[in-house]
């Protein structure tokens, strides 16, 4: 038949905000769309029980997105294959980490007409220096295209229904028309762009800069130090793209996956949250995210990472001083307090 049959890949806390969404879009809109959704869980033990039983009884992710009831027609599945199995749209949305080896599972086991659309922030390291977008390792893995969704979108107020808004970023006006009619709520509204490589690397970068939001939170610097971290964080994002990315606009900053995601992010982040308790406690970043989030996984820290093995290759470190300093404080090669240096002694103000 023709209609679509969707796989979520991923279930994690905006993965499950968003199996809800997709739930209930697909049968509200059942002419176009199969009403099962399948979504691939990596699968652990809650309380005696697999993680996968729970979503498909109770429905509800009790780890990763408790108190949200998903829509029934959402059914949670422990292997990845047979998730995958004759799906027609993948949406991606793991930590970015795990993305390459979960593709490469999938590698053979994909309809070829399939379209994919990247929510994960983040990059893919490649041997000798190099980055990756993870809808490049998508395209390249599986041999589909790949459009990404990217915005303001903190997991937990996108499943309470509060009003707020994303980017697709895609190429192809028709799969992004397709991938909008998916995702599009009365409160959840979706503007595309076909600056796609823009779009992904917004959402990716933005993530480094919440960390330093979260620096200046843990120093104790108010809310204009923090206004100038999203400033040069920001004109770090639009060099980063103009230099690495050639043809990139200025304008699809103004758009939700650009300053929007970088305030929301910046003042109710994971991200933030764990870099300002790194500054006030001196434990590692590591023994923190274990500590606080629950099994969320932060991804600026590995992002910081991921930008400064590119830069350091290309010896471009100090045209990104922000990117720089976040990674290095993050490792422990720079104090804390060095952020704020790096802040008063920016390029921009020379
Ligand atoms: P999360 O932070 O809740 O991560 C936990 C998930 O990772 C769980 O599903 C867990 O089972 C899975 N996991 C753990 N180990 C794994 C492994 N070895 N292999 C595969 N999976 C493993 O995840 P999330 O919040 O859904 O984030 C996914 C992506 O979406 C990230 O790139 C994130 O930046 C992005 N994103 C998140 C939010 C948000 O508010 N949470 C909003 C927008 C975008
Ligand atoms: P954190 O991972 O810092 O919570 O950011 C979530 C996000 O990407 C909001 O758009
Ligand atoms: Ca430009």
């Amino acid at each position: 038949s023709e209609k679509k049959r969707v796989c979520i890949v991923g279930s994690g806390n905006w993965g499950s905000a968003i199996a809800k969404i997709i739930g209930n879009n697909v049968v509200a809109m059942s002419d176009q769309f199969h009403t099962e959704v399948r979504m691939w869980v990596f699968e652990e033990m809650i309380n005696g029980r697999k993680l996968t039983e729970i979503i498909n009884q109770d429905h509800e992710n009790v780890k990763y997105l408790p108190g949200i009831k998903l829509p029934t027609n959402v059914v949670a599945i422990p292997d990845v294959k047979e998730s995958a199995k004759d799906a027609d749209i993948f949406v991606f949305v793991l930590p970015h980490q795990f993305m390459r080896n979960v593709c490469k599972q999938l590698q053979g086991g994909v309809k070829p007409t399939a379209v994919g659309i990247s929510l994960i922030k983040g990059f893919d390291v490649k041997e000798g220096g190099g980055i990756l977008l993870i809808t490049t390792v998508v395209r390249e893995v599986l041999n589909i295209p790949c459009a990404s969704l990217m915005g303001a979108n903190i997991a937990n107020e996108v499943a309470s229904e509060n009003y707020c808004e994303a980017t697709i970023g895609c190429k192809d006006p028709k799969n992004g028309q397709l991938l909008k009619t998916l995702f599009q709520t009365k409160y959840f509204r979706i503007v595309i762009s076909e600056d796609e490589d823009t779009v992904e690397v917004c959402g990716a970068l933005k993530n480094i800069v919440a960390v330093g939001a979260g620096f200046a939170d843990g120093l104790g610097f108010g809310d204009n130090t923090k206004a100038a971290v999203i400033r040069l964080g920001l004109m770090e994002m639009v060099n980063f793209c103009e230099v690495f990315y050639p043809g990139s606009q200025q304008a699809t900053f103004l758009e939700s996956c650009g300053i929007a995601d970088l305030v929301t992010t910046c003042y109710g982040g994971r991200n933030r949250k764990v870099a300002e308790a790194f500054v006030k406690t001196g434990k590692s970043i590591e023994v923190l995210e274990n500590e606080m989030l629950n099994g969320q996984k932060l991804q600026g820290p590995p992002t910081a990472y991921e930008v400064n093995y590119m830069l350091k290759s290309k010896m471009m470190e100090d045209r990104f001083p922000l990117f720089t300093a976040i990674h290095k404080i993050c490792k422990g090669e720079l104090k804390p307090d060095q952020f704020i240096e790096c802040l008063k002694n920016h390029p921009e103000h020379m």
